[in-house]
Parts: C-alpha cells; structure tokens; sequence
C-alpha cells in the first residue's frame, strides 16, 4: 500500500523555460507510479497535502530566512543563487512540498503500515538553516525528520541523491536524533561530503558519506548500505526511515556521471527500508533526477519494489570504482567504534 499525497498543486513553482528543475517533472513521477501500480487507486491512499507551518519549519530553518523567503516571492521573486530561481508561486509551492511530507509521515503513523511516496518539488536536500541553494528553498525531508525526532523518534535518512544533501548534513550536524547517510558523486557539486564529515561534537558518528568516484554503479552504493550503514543504522536504533531519493545518479541524467539503472532503485529501496523496524515507517522523498524517461523508469522500480507490485526490466548495474571509499568509511565507522 503506497500513501502518497495529492500532486496537483505542486507546479506553481516556475522555474523558468531552461532549468533542468522543471514541473514535467513530476508529471514523469505520475507516469513512474501508474506503470508502478496500475491505472486504478486500489493500491493507493491519499492523504490532502497541506502547508508545512511556520512553527514546523523553523525547526530546521531560521526565523529570518523563512520570512525573507515569504517577502521574496510576495515581491514576485528573482535569483535566490544562478541555480535557483524564486518565482511569486514558489513559497506556496515549497510550504505544500514540506507539508506534504509531513502529511504522508502523519498517515503512515496512524496506519502502522504502508510506504509513503512524497512526490514534491522543488527539492530540499541543499536547503541550508539559513539559505535555499541549488534548486532546493525548504529541505522538505528534514522538516519531516524533526518533526518525527521531537516526538521521541530515532530518524535514519538515507540520501541516494549524486550530488551530497549538504543542507540536511548541516540541520543535524549535532543532532544525536538523526542518521545521516549520503551517497553521492565527488568532486561535484556542492563540493562538501567528504569521508572526514561525521558529525558534530554533540553527535559524533551520525553523519555518515560516501564520496564515490564518476563512473560509479549500483555495486558501490549497495555496499555503502550493506558493509557500513546497516550496522550504524542498528547501532543507532533506527525507529524511522526517510529516503532522501534524488535519482540523477541514473547512468541518462544530463547533470552527473555515475552508472546507476532504475533496477538499482529496487535493490536499494529494498535495503533501506529494511532498516526500518516494522510497517508503515518507510517514506522516500524526491529530490533530483532531470532525465524525464530515466526519472519515470526509476520511480516505478523504487515504488514497484516497495509494494511488490511491479518489476523493472532495467536491471541492477555491476563494477566501476568505488571499492576505496567504502574501504575508508569503513575504518572511520572503526575507529569511532574504538573511541566509544
Ligand atoms: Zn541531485
């Protein structure tokens, strides 16, 4: 059963005609869910989505930064950075993206079961406290995991997103409540994640990245969660399970170079949500994935997998580099284990 929140509203925030970000985007989600789950709602509940509030976003953000954001597109908006345009829709859009997480982790809570589908933009991964930056005005899927941490929940978010979610790595810092768990392309964009970011004094080995080399597959990411990540995720005591699920790390996205298929999507939803100690605590958030096909293709195998209702014929990719990093975040987990 797939809980997932209403997508109609979630395209007044107009990009422009060039950006990679754009609201056909989501229009290849609604196609990855149909070829998913078919063309009728059997599968399905839907929850209203509804504006994240001031009080629920400023847990992660600063006060000045989200009343500035408001005024910005009030006065119909602009450049927050060259990668991300603000227009007069887009803080409407950004507190419904949030919201809508927070919807679908609400009903998840009240089933005991399910998996939640949060099908927003723009994306929230890079949101920093207190700036937006590339592509990303509010980090959607950390207003979800505070909310779930305040009220006594331990939150592992895995990021297979290609580039690092250095706005999420920032929020929880030094936050002993969440896991932080990236995979991600380096160099790239935004230059942070290396393997030396672990987190903070407060919360020292609750940051946990894997910088992997262009050219990376499937293989690499499927050992970062089976070698490292599953045992700081039981270490941790993981309650809860939010995928940060940016899919531009396919082998057709226009924006990086790693050699990832939609079935790796499967294998790696597969894996994450097992981390997850029982039903109806599993909710992947979209972040990026820019190729409209590989977008689509991808979606169906994640949500396919999850609900066991369909299988991609693209299948898992094998190889490439990568066998260093995970070697190295690998002896940073035992040193840490050491110290302890
Ligand atoms: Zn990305």
């Amino acid at each position: 059963m797939l809980v997932l929140h209403d997508l109609g509203e979630l395209d007044h925030h107009d990009t422009g005609e060039w950006h990679p970000e754009r609201p056909e985007r989501l229009e290849a989600v609604r196609r990855g869910l149909a070829d998913a789950l078919g063309p009728g709602d059997d599968d399905i509940v839907r929850v209203e989505p509804r504006a994240a509030t001031h009080d629920e976003i400023v847990r992660v953000h600063s006060s000045r930064y989200v009343w500035s954001l408001e005024r910005f597109a009030e006065e119909g908006g602009g450049e927050l950075d060259p990668d991300t345009p603000v227009s007069a829709g887009s803080w409407d859009t950004a507190r419904l993206a949030a919201g809508g997480g927070l919807a679908v982790v609400d009903e998840l809570a009240r089933r005991g079961s399910g998996v939640g589908f949060v099908a927003v933009r723009p994306p929230g991964h890079h949101a920093r406290p207190g700036i937006g930056m590339g592509f990303c005005l509010l980090n959607n899927v950390a207003v979800a995991a505070a909310a779930l941490a305040e009220a006594g929940e331990k939150v592992l978010i895995v990021d297979w997103d290609v580039h690092h979610g250095n706005g999420t790595q920032d929020i929880f810092w030094d936050d002993p409540r969440v896991l932080y768990v990236s995979m991600h392309q380096a160099p790239m964009y935004p230059g942070t994640g290396r393997i030396g970011e672990t987190g903070g004094a407060a919360a020292p080995g609750t940051t946990i990245n894997f910088p992997l080399p262009e050219g990376a597959t499937g293989e690499s990411y499927r050992r970062a969660i089976d070698e490292v990540v599953a045992d700081a995720s039981a270490a941790f005591g993981t309650t809860w399970v939010l995928i940060s699920a940016g899919y531009d790390a396919h082998r057709d996205d226009p924006l990086a170079g790693h050699a990832l298929a939609a079935g790796d999507y499967a294998e790696l939803a597969t894996r994450v949500a097992a981390l997850a100690p029982g039903d109806g605590r599993v909710a992947v958030f979209l972040e990026g994935g820019y190729d409209l096909a590989a977008l689509r293709r991808s979606v169906a195998a994640t949500v396919g997998r999850l609900t066991g209702t369909y299988e991609s014929d693209e299948g898992p990719t094998h190889g490439g580099p990568g066998d260093e990093t995970i070697g190295a975040a690998r002896v940073f987990r035992e040193r840490l284990a050491d110290r302890g």
